[in-house]
């Protein structure tokens, strides 16, 4: 039977679902168990489900996922099964499992769009004291709105798969006219997205008491920023090709009930909500995050631990708002959660505020130091849950900077 450490991120509370390859396998659907993953689509030619085999013939989960909560959670059920039966299915056959190493990870769905949140009170805080004004950091609007804006889709990519640092518009200091040049400042922003299950019909509100229904899973998030472009184009508009070079996110999807015994209560919202904000329930789930950064030829650096806990706008709250107005969302959408800070300064989500846009820069284990990232450096963000006995994590999403010299 197949073995699971006890510390594995994909123990059997989780069966995350992913795209796999091998140099023997084209892409095919998979989930994630200990150190190796399950091969859904070898398995269909084995098994007859209650639902359509072929799929598991698509290179993406979008069909899988449009399945519906109910077939998708039974399938997860009855895995969960056959994984400690000796007798079941998965080991009456060859092949079935794939160790994680042999494998390459694909994106696991066909994003048709993605939104990006700005909902963690802390980086909204920070940002709108560096970018803004010290005494109001916060605009009016943002304890009322799920502030958010629509980015780009083509430029979401799976980890592993390498960024190239951005060209753009900036403004140097004290200068009057713009020049265009590499981004002197590209950084991270940590951040958990979730992918939407379930479609509504344009002019179909989703109320919070109904979202989570249509949230199939999450996955975590890296949304790439390049400062210094984004400050001078960021007015009146907001954010454009400072943000819309790539986004990474990490390759299995824990679907959502897989989280269940990680709920926590969110901040409380003062001031209250308009109605079709409210919601019951725990809608915060306590994640733990952290990111590292990898020079070349150097051990890893920690450089932020955070948590999902801390946002102050849940994902419900999101997904209410988002369609208040009778937007259409559609399986396999992106719905980001913004940078997550925590409150002490080993806490936040980007560069920016952990060098305090440049001021404090970090040292790294060779003695180099980092305001910003550099060329060659690798960027790894790690999100896990353990509660009891019981750990749900999500891998990593991990991505290095390639110099486009
Ligand atoms: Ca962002």
């Amino acid at each position: 039977m197949v073995h699971i450490p006890i510390n594995s991120d994909f123990s059997i509370h989780n069966l995350p679902f992913g795209i796999f390859s091998t140099p023997g396998k084209s892409p095919q659907v998979g989930i994630a168990i200990g150190a190796y993953i399950l091969d859904l689509t070898a398995l269909s030619h084995y098994h007859e489900f209650d639902f359509d085999n072929s799929v598991f013939q698509q290179v993406f989960l979008n069909d899988f996922i449009s399945l519906g909560k109910q077939k998708t959670s039974q399938l997860r059920k009855d895995i969960q099964n056959w994984i400690v039966d000796k007798n079941s299915v998965l080991y009456q056959h060859e092949g079935l499992f794939v160790a994680q190493s042999d494998a390459k990870m694909h994106l696991p769905v066909r994003v048709g769009d993605y939104t990006d949140f700005y909902s963690s009170i802390e980086h909204a805080t920070n940002v709108g004291k560096m970018f803004r004004d010290p005494e109001n950091a916060l605009l009016p609007n943002w304890k009322h709105i799920p502030v958010g804006y629509h980015g780009r889709a083509s430029s979401i990519i799976p980890s592993g798969e390498p960024i190239f640092r951005p060209k753009g518009q900036v403004l140097p200091n004290g200068e009057s006219q713009p020049i265009h040049q590499l981004t002197e400042r590209l950084d991270f922003e940590l951040e958990m997205a979730f992918i939407i299950g379930k479609e509504n019909k344009l002019g179909h509100p989703i109320s919070t008491k109904e979202a989570e229904d249509y949230i199939f899973g999450m996955v975590i998030f890296n949304d790439w920023s390049a400062r210094d472009i984004q400050k001078w184009e960021y007015v009146p508009l907001g954010p454009f090709l400072g943000k819309n070079f790539a986004s990474s996110i990490s390759p299995w999807v824990v679907p959502l009930e897989a989280l269940d015994p990680f709920r926590v209560n969110g901040p409380i919202q003062d001031p209250a909500v308009l109605s079709y904000l409210k919601y019951d329930g725990m809608k915060n789930y306590d994640l733990k995050l952290e990111v590292g950064i990898t020079p070349e030829n150097t051990d890893e650096m920690v450089v932020s631990r955070s948590n999902f806990k801390y946002m102050y706008w849940n994902m419900v709250q999101q997904l209410a708002h988002h369609t208040m107005n009778g937007c259409n969302v559609r399986v396999g959408d992106v719905l980001a959660s913004g940078t997550i800070s925590g409150k002490n300064e080993s806490s936040y989500g980007s560069m920016l505020e952990l060098s305090w846009a440049g001021t404090k820069p970090i040292k790294m284990h060779d003695g180099s130091e980092r305001k910003f990232l550099h060329d060659g450096d690798t960027v790894t963000m790690r999100a896990f849950a353990e509660r009891d006995s019981i750990r749900v994590g999500f891998g990593e999403v991990s991505t290095k900077i390639q110099s486009n010299q």
